[in-house]
């Protein structure tokens, strides 16, 4: 992908080919699938939340590079995150995947190498589909809670 950061490229290309966290959970709290037709990027995300916090987290699917990066990325991003703290952080790259804030690079870690993307539209949602489908798994577990279900979303 020309114009991005060297650097940023070998990132991406290294979490590519060795994807961090990738597999499934024995035994998982929650369990999403999330589908890109734009590009046939295909994911499913399984977390292990306990005390509210995000203990384990794997992805397995096909797609492009920028998917499969970015979705190991997140993984290492949010492992160990409050529930509260992973979706601030999804939030977080979301706008900065619309070019609407700087990136925090103590927050996203190897994930700030796909700041670059934002420049590329049609393959924002490559790079976006682990964190809307972390966001996802997320809400669905929270709404499976005793705690009031938000209403109107
Ligand atoms: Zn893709």
């Amino acid at each position: 992908m020309p114009g991005l950061d060297d650097l940023y490229q070998q990132l991406i290309l290294d979490h590519y080919r060795n994807r961090r966290n990738q597999g499934s959970l024995p035994d998982p709290t929650v369990q999403v699938r999330h589908h890109n037709p734009l590009c046939g990027d295909d994911l499913t995300l399984e977390l292990l939340i306990e005390d509210g916090r995000v203990v384990e987290v794997r992805h397995d699917g096909d797609g492009c590079s920028i998917s499969q990066a970015a979705a190991s990325m997140m993984s290492e991003a949010v492992a160990g995150r409050t529930l509260p703290e992973a979706l601030e952080l999804v939030e977080h790259f979301r706008l900065v995947m619309h070019g609407d804030e700087e990136p925090d690079e103590d927050r996203l870690g190897d994930a700030i190498a796909l700041e670059g993307v934002a420049r590329y539209p049609v393959r924002v949602k490559c790079a976006l589909l682990s964190w809307m489908a972390l966001k996802d798994a997320i809400q669905t577990h929270s709404g499976e809670r005793t705690e009031p279900v938000p209403t109107g979303e």
